[in-house]
């Protein structure tokens, strides 16, 4: 299928993309790496009067350190987030979940930020933002706000943002010493959406974990921390007895649906296998 027509614009500045947004009178559409957008156009899922394209808007760009924060512009593609030695460095969550990112002409093109706006639940980057506590940048007419990750994903496809706000940009935390960060995902095939994933950044001191959190995906209608699991760990020597505890403590945090490719009840079960599965890399990286 081919796409209705479509008017083409490119902003110059955020300002200039808010403007242009309010002037289309809720009959515009941000573009950022396409790859969301322009197959739901060919898909004739959505059909808006112009795409406004913001990769031209300097302010969406770049990663830099400011007292410790990592900010990641929004239009970081997926490739560079993999790449980049500073999202390494300091977001290393980020950097262990971006190969897993669909596949390599699409994490050339798609950005961190168009994911994160686009809030499907099946992705990896909503899931590392809550991991990672990261704070999103908001643009908006009345200026700009902080949104923690914990507040940004409310349901499926739908975020804090109102409608024709900008996520600028991505604000991850300072690395703690102690922190460590693991990623997993159990999928069909490498570059297929996962059928479960899940997010772990903790710190661990003298063998016991003295903070964890825990974010899953493709577990339920958006990004989910694990709070009961979270609790279990808390304060715990990494030991079998713990792993198993955590993993029995997801009943209540996960709470997935029966779909017919997958009931409910086996995505649990991977949930759980996966978690024993990445704390048991945590008690060997820590
Ligand atoms: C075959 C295929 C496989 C894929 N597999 C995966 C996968 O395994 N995991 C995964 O996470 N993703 C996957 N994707 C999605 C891919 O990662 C997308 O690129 C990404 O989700 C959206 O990023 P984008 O830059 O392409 O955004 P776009 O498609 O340009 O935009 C997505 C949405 O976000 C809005 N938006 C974009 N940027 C902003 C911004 N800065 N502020 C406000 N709104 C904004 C747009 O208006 C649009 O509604 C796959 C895509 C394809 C085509």
């Amino acid at each position: 299928m081919k796409s209705p027509a479509f008017d083409y614009i490119r902003a110059r500045s955020v300002a200039h993309a808010l403007e242009t947004y309010r002037s289309l009178d809720g009959e515009g559409v941000y573009l950022a790496g396409g790859h969301s957008v322009v197959p739901s156009l060919t898909l004739r899922l959505q059909a808006p009067a112009a795409l406004i394209d913001l990769s031209g808007i300097d302010a969406l760009t770049g990663i830099s350190l400011d007292d410790g924060w990592l900010r990641i512009g929004a239009m970081t593609r997926h490739a560079e987030v993999a790449a980049d030695p500073m999202i390494r460095d300091h977001a290393h969550l980020f950097h262990l979940a971006a190969p897993h990112v669909a596949h390599p002409a699409i994490r050339n093109r798609g950005t961190i930020g168009g994911s994160l706006s686009l809030a499907d639940p099946a992705s990896e980057f909503p899931a590392v933002a809550l991991a990672l506590r990261a704070e999103m940048e908001v643009a908006g007419h009345d200026g700009v706000r902080r949104v923690k990750a914990d507040d940004f994903f409310l349901d499926i496809y739908e975020t804090a943002m109102d409608p024709g706000e900008i996520l600028q940009a991505i604000l991850v935390p300072p690395v703690r010493a102690g922190d460590v960060a693991v990623f997993d995902e159990l999928a069909r095939r490498r570059g297929d959406y996962a059928m479960v994933g899940a997010a772990v950044q903790a710190m661990v001191d003298a063998g016991r974990v003295a903070d964890i959190s825990i974010a899953f995906f493709s577990v339920g209608n958006k990004p989910t921390r694990a709070g009961a699991a979270e609790s279990a760990l808390r304060g715990a020597r990494l030991d079998d007895a713990t792993i198993a505890a955590a993993q029995s403590a997801l009943d209540a945090d996960l709470d997935p649906s029966d779909e017919p490719q997958m009931p409910a009840s086996v995505r649990r079960h991977l949930a759980r296998v996966l978690l024993g599965r990445l704390l048991g890399h945590l008690g060997t990286t820590a």
